[in-house]
């Protein structure tokens, strides 16, 4: 084993992972990035088929983002965001708030996806206590969907809806209120769609008439529900959503995290439908995979709840040592840049019609495939011991981490979730790559299920 592979094994502890699984095969060590390639410690490449996590963008060293980084380096690190100010923080404060949903006019920045949905849960709850008029200090609870996930610090997993990570947990978590997601493969109801008429629209209505007036917010993963296996939203269901929480006074937070910054196709998912949010929490791609940054994006209308005489105390008490690091906040601006001046949205539009062809014509008949399902480049291949039956594989099977093993052996990386291969491409993937991650995806499909 490499010194690097030794070193880590002696002292390493890595997210989401079985570490006795770990110990067991020689880590891999990934040395450098060139596009949409990955090399390991002994020069092989691998296609970054999970966009190293859903983070990256325009590819690895990608020009324009190394040049602003090295750039602000030759400024200034880092500088406090308590009483100062800075150039990089500013300037892409305005940018967001130009192309966000209409509405949301103010940035609250911080370092993770998990502390985006912190401060929205925290803004929200503040903004019903104190605003001027019509207080409502009994809206203190939140709302979400089942399979949600919003993080993994102890608010954002009392928000989530995916049992498995969340069970361990419970009594740490404060209570909210779970409505269940209109999960069409597996639909909770026994409906099929269209015929179904959206019957799954029915209990968030009755969730939000009855709970409506203890609920600050509703939490919502806009058209794809990432984490638990991709799944999405029926046309149309989002926009009623919305509707819905206006209807009750309920805030409408947007955990924007995985899919915003072209990842369904259009800068943000909330733009399909027509929505705009109260609140929406941005991440992941917002540095184009560069650096940890994220912004919280409020309302007008939330703000003003917070201005007052400083002894009132409508301060919104929060804040991160990082908060406006300028590095990230500088990167995030060359990602928007990169969004111009190459016209990346429309240039994905062909790529995003390639892979899913290429999905289609490699995957669509295969007997152990129940669903392929996803918007843009957000990926999510459900499979089936029994196509026919829909059943799914037993957890303890592994079907998902061992074809991540084993793709490995073709030269892609990516990274399955339970028994749902997710292909997360960066929105820089050439057609011919796309091509080589849908075959590669089939080859290690095949080579695990026929011993499964
Ligand atoms: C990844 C993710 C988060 C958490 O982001 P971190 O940066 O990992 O803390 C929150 N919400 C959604 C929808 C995500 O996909």
């Amino acid at each position: 084993m490499s010194a690097i592979g030794d070193t880590d094994r002696r002292h390493l502890w890595h997210p989401f992972t079985q570490m006795a699984d770990w110990d067991k095969a020689d880590p891999l060590v990934i040395t450098h990035g060139k596009g949409c390639e990955l090399y390991d410690e002994h020069g092989n490449a691998y296609l970054d088929g999970s966009s190293s996590i859903w983070v990256n963008l325009h590819g690895h060293r990608k020009g324009a983002i190394d040049r602003a980084i090295k750039r602000q380096l030759g400024q200034v690190a880092h500088t406090t965001f308590l009483g100062l100010t800075n150039p990089p923080a500013a300037l892409l404060a305005e940018r967001l708030v130009r192309l966000a949903p209409p509405g949301l006019s103010r940035v609250f920045y911080s370092d993770n996806g998990s502390t985006a949905v912190e401060i929205a849960l925290k803004m929200a709850f503040q903004y019903w206590r104190q605003r001027r008029v019509d207080p409502r200090p009994q809206k203190r609870r939140f709302m979400h969907f089942n399979h949600a996930y919003h993080g993994d610090t102890v608010g954002a997993v009392s928000v989530g809806g995916i049992d498995l990570f969340h069970a361990t947990f419970r009594d740490l978590l404060f209570p909210s209120e779970r409505v269940e997601f209109p999960y069409c493969y597996r639909c909770p109801f026994g409906k099929s769609y269209p015929a179904c008429a959206s019957a799954c629209l029915e209990p968030v209505e009755r969730a939000l008439a009855e709970k409506g007036p203890e609920i600050a917010a509703f939490v919502v993963e806009p058209l794809v529900q990432g984490a638990s296996g991709i799944l999405t939203m029926p046309d149309g269901f989002l926009k009623s959503v919305r509707e819905l929480c206006s209807r009750h006074d309920v805030l409408m937070i947007a955990d924007e995290v995985a899919t915003g910054f072209g990842r369904t196709g259009t800068l943000f998912a909330c733009e399909q439908e027509g929505v705009a949010p109260d609140v929406m929490c941005l991440s992941k791609g917002i540095t184009g995979g560069y650096l940890p940054l994220a912004a919280t994006l409020a309302t007008d209308e939330i703000y003003q709840a917070f201005l007052g005489r400083y002894e009132e105390f409508r301060t919104f008490f929060h804040g991160h040592s990082y908060t406006g690091n300028p590095l990230g906040c500088a990167a995030a601006l060359a990602n928007l840049d990169v969004f111009e001046n190459e016209d990346v949205l429309a240039r994905v539009q062909p790529r995003i019609r390639h892979l899913w062809r290429s999905l289609n014509d490699e995957l669509g008949d295969h007997p152990h495939v129940g669903e392929i399902r996803g918007r843009g480049l957000m990926v999510g291949i459900e499979l089936v011991a029994d196509r026919d039956r829909r059943t799914p594989y037993p957890l303890e099977a592994q079907v998902g981490n061992r074809i991540g093993r084993k793709i490995r052996e073709r030269g892609i990386l990516i990274r399955p979730i339970g028994g749902v291969v997710v292909l997360m491409p960066p929105l820089a993937m050439t057609r011919p790559q796309l091509t080589r991650l849908v075959r590669g995806t089939r080859w290690a499909i095949d080579q695990v299920l026929a011993g499964a």
